[in-house]
């Protein structure tokens, strides 16, 4: 069973598909060419990206992630403020170090190739490595899928990382199961995580594990609110989160406007997402693209709700991270694979069934919560400009975060009772995300990609 750190990892934005991905399987290969005792015999390495990685693997950064990731470089610890540097020198020299120390050709452009026609198959996103010695011939080759949330696997789809998982005292897969277990044992969704993550690590290993985590998202919403210029990419986005904080802190609207505390929610949301696409460092949550979702709503909390605390936002990630397992296991948080129900819908779900949580819900209400902050938005294409993690994606973001909040409200209005259940929502947000044209799947071939000019 997964566990709330496979869900929640600290990276570097903008996609954990599409960057923190192909730099875990770019690592992952350096390490098996020391590990194999091929590295003496690399002269050079060739990268190729498949399906959308190959559409839109560029606006996406996947191509500066690789170079990272062979150089061994970990999302979590990789200096940001560095990385346009390091890349150049790499350009320029068509060198470049490899983990373990051995120096190889490698110029970019020419190694790193995007196959736009074609896919591998177990998965849109798909990547073959292969090193090759001085006469050309290769070494050693390997295929890796970036398969959302910043979780790679091997051609055969098992996980390349991490040791066995840990067995919990509470497994499940479904939501059905999660309420049964709740039931028979009286304890809460959190509670039930919790005791799982207690089988794998000290509990005050777990608790300090989230309070960094939520760090991490802190900063990136104070990064963003500093922030002010363009996006890279091209597209010439404006960040708007630096001037929308200066405005809300400046303008004195408070009590005046009962609707201001949506304005703060936006902005949290924003300035995440503004954070990832400029490379920034983010919290999959479930992944890069629907980062601002999960920060935003439990900056909600901490700011907006009576007796907030670091028990409750414990106890709000641990939730998040329950509701993003059963989507995990039973559909996708890729955009390429089922659209943006896949990661600002899951986003949305999550939050909403963890503020519910929070806010004294039961566990059928915060089954509830996560069923509607999923159900309404079912069949919402992916289709960012440009390949670029920027529009729709940034302000869709603060667009689920405010739905996941009135989703919470909902279902704690009601009694936990419902007719459509998470399971079948999750069931549901797969088969759609299946039938919708590839055009609309993180390929930028499609909707607002096509019927916007890029200038
Ligand atoms: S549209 Fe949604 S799924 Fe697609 S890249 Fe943007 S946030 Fe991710």
């Amino acid at each position: 069973m997964l566990s709330v750190f496979d869900i929640f990892k600290i990276g570097i934005g903008p996609s954990s598909s599409h960057t923190v991905g192909p730099m875990r399987a770019a690592r992952r290969f350096a390490e098996l060419l020391a590990g194999e005792g091929a590295m003496a015999r690399t002269a050079s390495v060739r990268v190729e990206l498949y399906g959308s990685l190959g559409h839109t693997g560029r606006g996406h950064g996947s191509d500066t992630a690789i170079i990272l990731g062979l150089e061994g470089e970990d999302p979590e610890t990789v200096d940001v403020d560095a990385v346009p540097a390091r890349v150049a020198a790499v350009t320029t020299a068509g060198r470049l170090t490899l983990a373990g120390g051995q120096a190889i050709d490698f110029l970019p452009a020419q190694a790193i190739v995007f196959r736009r026609r074609e896919t591998l198959p177990l998965h849109p996103n798909g990547m073959r490595f292969t090193a090759l010695g001085a006469d050309g011939a290769p070494v050693l080759e390997r295929v890796y899928y970036s398969v959302g949330g910043a979780f790679v696997v091997g051609a055969d789809g098992a996980a390349t990382d991490g040791g066995a998982p840990a067995a919990r005292p509470h497994p499940f897969a479904t939501g059905a199961q999660l309420l049964d277990i709740c039931a028979a044992t009286g304890l809460s969704v959190s509670t039930v995580m919790l005791e799982n993550e207690r089988a794998a690590r000290p509990e005050a290993e777990v608790r300090a594990q989230l309070l960094r985590i939520w760090a991490a998202m802190e900063a990136s919403v104070r990064r963003g609110c500093e922030r002010e210029g363009i996006l890279p990419g091209g597209l010439k986005v404006r960040r708007r989160a630096a001037g929308l904080h200066r405005k809300l802190r400046s303008d004195g609207r408070g009590a005046a406007d009962p609707l201001v505390i949506m304005d703060w929610v936006n902005l949290f949301a924003l300035a995440v997402n503004e954070e990832n696409a400029a490379g920034g460092r983010v919290v999959t949550a479930p992944t890069n693209g629907a980062a601002g979702v999960v920060p935003a709503v439990l900056s909600y909390y901490r700011r907006y709700t009576p007796n907030a605390d670091d028990e409750g936002t414990l106890r709000f990630l641990l939730t998040a991270g329950a509701i993003a397992i059963l989507y995990k296991e039973n559909a996708s948080i890729s955009g390429a694979e089922v659209g943006c129900p896949g990661e600002v819908g899951v986003a949305c779900s999550m939050a909403a069934g963890a503020l519910a949580e929070v806010l004294g819900g039961t566990p059928a209400q915060v089954e509830n919560a996560a069923e509607i902050g999923m159900e309404h938005n079912l069949g919402l294409t992916c289709d960012p400009i440009g390949g670029l993690v920027q529009v729709p994606c940034i302000e869709r973001n603060a667009m689920g975060a405010v739905k996941a909040i009135n989703a919470a409200r909902l279902a704690l209005q009601g009694d936990g009772s419902h007719k459509v259940s998470l399971d079948k929502v999750i069931k549901t947000m797969r088969d759609t995300g299946r039938d919708m044209s590839s055009k609309y799947k993180e390929t930028a071939r499609g909707g607002l990609a096509v019927n916007i000019i890029e200038c």
